[in-house]
């Protein structure tokens, strides 16, 4: 029998298989974590739990050999309770509606994370962008864009780059934008635009850039015990595309040793440290990091598997499951990826004591400089990078700071919720265990969300 809301609302939920939906599972993560927000509104986790519209478009394009094919595309709200939809286009073979809601969802906890006036949206087409070319491409995003018509807009629901999308693809909506509602400003319907079309200083870096300012605060405050700064840490990533390559350059800047590196076609090591920027020159040139001179090749499975002190998948989805998640010999782990862990993997390395800076605090660098994008082409204005910088630093300390907060007090006052939850739902209800660092960052999204959506009341 479908468990009522009511029975939901205390039920701490059972973990999901590594074969679940991502959208299962970011429903799981959710759930989970609102189990540890006893005076959490009845109902709230309910409304909070759901996407507020899904949308499918299917649609022709012609092809370069002048055949027509058909594509398909998703746009999903999650939640627009503390501002307009805001989240990535992802063009990839293996986009589906799941993933879509999920990373809509992951969005709006994101975005409440670093405290930007945001909700959550997500978008995709099921293409491969590596077979097509750039005409073809460009052909794709201009009939997805108005396909979805005025579901995106500067005010209601605005794009971004996600996996195999570039600032490239952001000129291209913004154009197709600005074509259909021509005579306003329309700079702030998408983000990471190119710098001489309304982009931000910074962007194309901050994802990566942000995901070493949380791991930096993050060590700061101890989460591993003997180790206070990046300096002379061993860092492997998985994914050397916007998010892993920036994020490796700036680690080898502050004197990390970046042992290993991996895209799609498969990955490098050695123990002295490569530099990125020679990998990245090398990538340019022959398409990928394999074989990279000097360097042992290993797979990507491999990767995750290396003693090293950070690891950061940087790549795609469920990378660390049940069944890999024993083997991991990092000591801390930075999902720059979304979802890279599924619920099992999580489950094991909190019982081995591995912390994991989660995707929703660790990569929510792009969508805090995606804000000052939006901000700057509201005022026409364009801020050096230097202050981008400094401001996504600001952004990205006090979120981490509030996570790791949240994470200490959830620890500290596990007896008093588990009081509360008995007083609310009955002797019967089970007790929440120890939290982790994910649960942590997930109290203080959810607590943010539910209390604006209180403030301003359920429409109508
Ligand atoms: P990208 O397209 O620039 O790079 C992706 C990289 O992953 C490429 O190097 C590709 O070869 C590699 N890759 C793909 N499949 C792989 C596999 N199976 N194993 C190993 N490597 C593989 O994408 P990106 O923008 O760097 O995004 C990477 C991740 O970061 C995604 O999960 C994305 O959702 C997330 N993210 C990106 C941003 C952003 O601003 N770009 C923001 C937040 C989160």
């Amino acid at each position: 029998m479908k468990p009522t809301p009511w029975q939901q609302r205390w039920a701490i939920p059972p973990t999901p298989s590594d074969d679940a939906d991502l959208f299962e599972i970011a429903r799981y993560q959710f759930v989970s974590a609102a189990q540890y927000i006893p005076d959490l509104r009845e109902g709230m986790l309910e409304f909070l739990s759901h996407c507020v519209r899904t949308v499918t478009v299917e649609f022709p394009v012609e092809m370069d050999d002048d055949t027509v094919e058909m594509f398909v595309g998703y746009r999903v709200l999650h939640s627009r309770v503390r501002g307009p939809g805001k989240g990535g286009i992802r063009y990839h073979p293996e986009v589906n509606e799941a993933e879509v809601r999920a990373l809509a969802a992951w969005m709006t906890w994101k975005c409440a994370i670093v405290d930007v006036p945001f909700g959550g949206a997500k978008g995709g087409v099921v293409c491969n962008p590596k077979e097509l070319s750039q005409s073809v491409l460009r052909r794709i995003t201009r009939r997805y864009i108005s396909e979805l018509g005025d579901l995106i807009g500067p005010h209601t629901d605005i794009p971004a780059p996600d996996l195999y999308t570039d600032e490239q693809t952001m000129a291209w909506i913004y154009d197709t934008y600005d074509m259909l509602h021509p005579g306003r400003n329309n700079l702030p319907v998408v983000t990471g635009k190119p710098v001489d079309i309304g982009g931000s200083y910074g962007r194309r870096e901050a994802t990566g850039r942000g995901c070493v300012f949380v791991l930096e605060r993050a060590l700061a405050h101890g989460v591993l015990p003997d180790r206070d700064t990046i300096r002379g840490a061993t860092v492997a990533i998985q994914g050397f595309g916007n998010v892993g390559s920036v994020a490796a350059t700036l680690l080898a800047a502050r004197d990390a040793r970046v042992v290993a590196v991996s895209d799609s076609r498969g990955g490098i090591y050695n123990e002295e440290g490569l530099d990125p920027e020679a990998v990245l020159e090398h990538k340019r040139r022959t398409g990928s990091v394999a074989e990279f001179p000097g360097a042992k090749t290993i797979t990507n499975a491999e990767l995750l598997e290396l003693p090293c002190d950070i690891l950061i998948p940087a790549a795609f989805e469920k990378q660390i499951t049940g069944a890999n998640a024993e083997r991991v010999q990092a000591r801390l782990i930075v999902e720059a990826a979304n979802g890279p862990l599924t619920p099992l993997a999580d489950k094991v390395l909190h019982d081995r004591g591995i912390p994991v800076l989660p995707d929703i605090l660790a990569n929510a660098g792009g969508v805090t400089v995606s804000y000052f994008e939006w901000v700057q082409n509201i005022e026409n204005e364009q801020w050096p990078e230097e202050e981008v910088n400094a401001k996504l630093r600001i952004k990205m300390e006090r979120a981490t700071d509030a996570v790791l907060r949240s994470y200490k007090d959830l620890d500290a006052n596990l007896e008093q919720i588990n009081t509360a939850r008995r007083q609310y739902a009955g002797d019967d209800v089970e007790p929440v265990p120890k939290p982790d660092i994910r649960t942590a960052a997930y109290v203080v999204a959810i607590t943010r969300v539910a209390h604006v959506a209180m403030e301003r009341g359920i429409w109508p």
